[in-house]
């Protein structure tokens, strides 16, 4: 068994950032990762297409001036392919290999209450003992395992997009499928549109989306960024969802429609995702939303020539940005290919596979490839796998019966020690998620000193501090247009699972805002320990 100061669960980015940190503050650290590979989402979502929704300059790490010198983004939206390199170069760069343990799958996590430490074992039997137990499984990485009857007789390959394989796959000359069309099944439409002899495109919900406005980054470009990359960090932070720009301080509302039109334009042509903070409103005013909605839907019908799928393309049932809307490179003009089919799964839903395909209400239908686009068990899916047990024997499945609850986000009472980084009731989902993830860690860091230097071996989220925290997310959530609509925010996307607004919708800086007030206070809403005072 190995004992450390801190043990970090996945090797994603924000699993990288927290072991360079922790490390860099004396603490021996360990992360363990169930892949072969580190990456986290980065690399296991490999289909063609796959891009950050977030301009590169700002979806990359702030901490090391000198890293933000010498990589060279080479598009505006990286692809998946440059982010893992990115990934791997900084692994390198900062020495971190070395304490990464691949092909670790955590199975069981038990607090020992005598000494308020996690005892760790994997799957294949190794244990670990931490002082800090760190969950940086991500919000979307446990696949959502869509089935349909009959799967075992197809003859043709099934893919997941977040399971993709890491050779190439062959498009050329084939029938595929693609069920869904969330984020993931909008990137790849255009590319396996050009590759496949015929492509049938599953849709049961139409999803509104933004042209992702690539471009590679030139010379200028890249220097203009570089020479003032530390105020375009600290613009970043201080904007509400850390996208570096900060909306229309008016209501859309209040604006002359040809002005507000003018000012939609311009950010459909540039700020992709960041579309939805035109105006300080766009999610909190159903009015407001209407004039929003109503342009992106006016855009997404120029770019369909037939009338029908226009109509089926188009979202009508729910207010622009209370799903996550997709940033897209083509997705709809795919549709005029002659090779493209779009079928709405609710006139015809799928019955289940044939050896040679899918069955449909309507039709059977032959397919070489089906890819499950269907996206993910989002938020909780990853952190309620391995079994982690508190105070008291309580399980964390048993504490999130009724949704998760936490301080900050972070913090879970009767599991002292433990930290969830970019976890339900943070801004996670509804930020730079990479941005957040960072300020969580060094928050993280500064807290870790203060117990060093305070002697405190334990600390754990107040029952109280938590049940505030709670009431003051769902108030957030209460006053925007998100409780509309079903969604993975709130845990629509899985039968069964709680409806509760999950990502804390406050911002980044409101955010910020009550994790300096409370470090401020000398971490109010936290108990302290000593684990002979808790032991005796
Ligand atoms: P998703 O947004 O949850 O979309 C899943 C799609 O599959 C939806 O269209 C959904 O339809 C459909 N679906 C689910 N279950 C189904 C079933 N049983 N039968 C038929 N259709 C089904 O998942 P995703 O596309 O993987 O994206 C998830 C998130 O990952 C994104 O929102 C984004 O946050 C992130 N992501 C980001 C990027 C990027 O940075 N550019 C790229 C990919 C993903 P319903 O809507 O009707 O449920």
């Amino acid at each position: 068994m190995r004992t450390v100061d801190v043990l970090i669960v996945g090797a994603g980015f924000a699993g990288l950032r927290a072991l360079h940190t922790f490390r860099g503050i004396g603490l021996d650290t360990v992360v363990l990762e169930a892949d072969d590979a580190i990456g986290g989402v980065w690399n296991f979502n490999r289909y063609p297409g796959a891009r950050c929704d977030v301009e590169s300059f700002d979806y990359s790490y702030r901490f090391s001036p000198e890293l933000e010198q010498e990589w060279r983004w080479t598009e505006r939206y990286a692809t998946q392919p440059e982010i893992l390199k990115y990934i791997n170069h900084v692994a390198d760069r900062f020495d971190l290999r070395r304490d990464v343990e691949l092909n670790t799958r955590v199975q069981t996590a038990t607090l020992d209450e005598n000494s308020l430490r996690w005892r760790v074992t994997s799957t294949d039997g190794r244990e670990w003992e931490a002082e800090r137990l760190i969950l940086a499984v991500g919000q979307l990485s446990a696949p959502k395992n869509t089935t349909y009857p009959d799967q075992d007789q197809f003859e043709g390959r099934i893919i997941h997009s977040s399971r993709w394989p890491r050779e190439e796959v062959d498009f050329a000359g084939k029938r595929v499928a693609i069920i869904g069309t969330g984020s993931s099944g909008v990137q790849m439409t255009p590319v396996i549109a050009e590759q496949a002899a015929h492509l049938t495109v599953f849709q049961r919900t139409a999803n509104y989306s933004i042209p992702a406005a690539n471009s590679p980054v030139s010379d200028e470009e890249d220097r203009a960024v570089k020479a003032r990359y530390r105020e375009r960090r600290e613009a970043a932070r201080n904007s509400p969802s850390g996208l570096g720009f900060t909306p229309d301080s008016r209501s859309a509302i209040e604006v002359p429609e040809d002005e507000r039109n003018a000012a939609f334009e311009a950010a459909w042509n540039r700020l992709g995702f960041g579309f939805a903070l035109t105006f300080k409103d766009i999610l909190l005013n159903q009015e407001s939303n209407d004039t929003a909605s109503a342009f992106v839907r006016s855009k997404i019908a120029e770019q369909i020539v037939d009338p029908a799928l226009r109509k089926k393309l188009i979202p009508q049932d729910f207010p622009f940005g209370t799903r996550r809307p997709s940033v897209d490179s083509g997705y709809f003009k795919a549709f005029n290919r002659p090779n493209v089919e779009l079928v709405d799964i609710n006139e015809t839903p799928i019955t289940g596979f044939t050896r040679s395909g899918l069955r449909t209400a309507d039709a059977e239908r032959v397919f070489d490839i089906v890819i499950y686009a269907t996206g993910f068990d989002a938020f909780t899916g990853s952190l309620l796998k391995p079994v982690i047990s508190g105070r008291g024997g309580m399980t964390l499945q048993a504490k999130w019966a009724a949704g998760p609850v936490s301080f900050l986000g972070m913090a879970v009472n009767a599991f002292p020690n433990m930290f969830i980084i970019v976890g339900p009731g943070s801004p996670s989902l509804l930020s730079n998620v990479l941005l957040s993830s960072e300020e969580q860690i060094d928050w993280l860091a500064d807290l870790f000193a203060y117990c060093r230097d305070n002697r405190i071996d334990a600390v754990e989220a107040t029952a109280e501090a938590e049940r505030d925290w709670v009431a003051h997310v769902n108030e957030r959530a209460e006053e925007t247009l998100y409780l509309k609509t079903p969604s993975y925010y709130l845990g629509a996307e899985m039968p069964g699972k709680p409806r509760v607004f999950m990502p804390y919708s406050g911002g980044v800086r409101g955010y910020r805002r009550f994790l300096e007030d409370t470090a401020a206070k000398g971490y109010a809403g936290m108990s302290m320990h000593r684990a002979e005072a808790t032991a005796a």
